[in-house]
């Protein structure tokens, strides 16, 4: 087996690496994004469920105040009642009463059904209040883990790049140029392995030619799929 076709395989996994690598590095402030979206989401949801609650108990107090404002009337109504003398007002003000005392007990039930309401929506948004601060916590914590990692992986990127850039020496000089568009344009695609006996191309499973791999063979410089562009080399055996 030429000594190319093993340092070109060597330079595509390099390549692979790196490719990985600059994924990880990409994806990962993509994902704390797309949380920080949707910690932002649980946060206005939150405080709108918050005004919420506050608009019923509001809602409650008013009720109240009412009924107290009417209870009042039905006082001064009683001490009206033993200053009246005739028979016809008496009657008014005792039905005005009882009026209002109807009128009071329809409130005070719809009230109860507010303050069952405010207490349903108190135990959701105490829920709510705990999911918020549990997923904010889960967005702090990959954060870290992507700062803590980042800096590993930039060095890690840096060799690898050091290392293709080494590796790069088994690419003929008159063959750099195509190299390195072919590189530009694929990335970690560029490369494909070929087995010499049945000569199908692992990029684009197409068989190359025999002149093909009796230059691969040779190794004296770079084959190409004719098919898929791909940069070739021998399958290990
Ligand atoms: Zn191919």
């Amino acid at each position: 087996m030429p000594a190319t076709a093993d340092d070109l395989r060597g330079l595509h996994e390099l390549h692979r690496r790196a490719s990985a690598l600059r994924d990880r590095l990409e994806s990962g402030p993509k994902t704390l994004a797309a949380r920080l979206r949707g910690l932002e989401k649980r946060k206005a949801d939150l405080e709108a469920a918050r005004e919420a609650l506050k608009k019923r108990k509001a809602e409650v107090q008013r009720q109240e105040l009412q009924v107290q404002s009417q209870r009042t009337r039905v006082d001064d109504l009683r001490v009206k009642l033993n200053t009246v003398k005739k028979n016809d007002e008496y009657k008014a003000i005792m039905s005005e009463i009882a009026m209002i005392n109807k009128a009071i007990s329809h409130q005070e039930d719809a009230i109860l059904e507010l303050m069952q309401g405010v207490e349903t929506a108190s135990a959701e948004l105490a829920a709510q209040e705990a999911d918020v601060a549990r997923f904010a916590s889960e967005v702090e914590a990959l954060r870290s883990d992507i700062e803590t990692k980042t800096d590993a992986q930039r060095a890690q990127l840096k060799e690898l790049e050091a290392a293709i850039a080494e590796s790069e020496a088994v690419v003929p000089e008159d063959d750099r140029e195509r190299y390195r568009r072919t590189v530009r344009g694929k990335g970690d695609d560029a490369f494909a392995a070929v087995d010499p006996h049945t000569r199908a191309c692992h990029g684009c499973y197409q068989v190359a030619t025999i002149q093909a791999i009796s230059e691969l063979m040779n190794a004296d410089r770079l084959v190409y799929c004719k098919t898929c562009g791909r940069i070739l080399y021998l399958i290990e055996e």
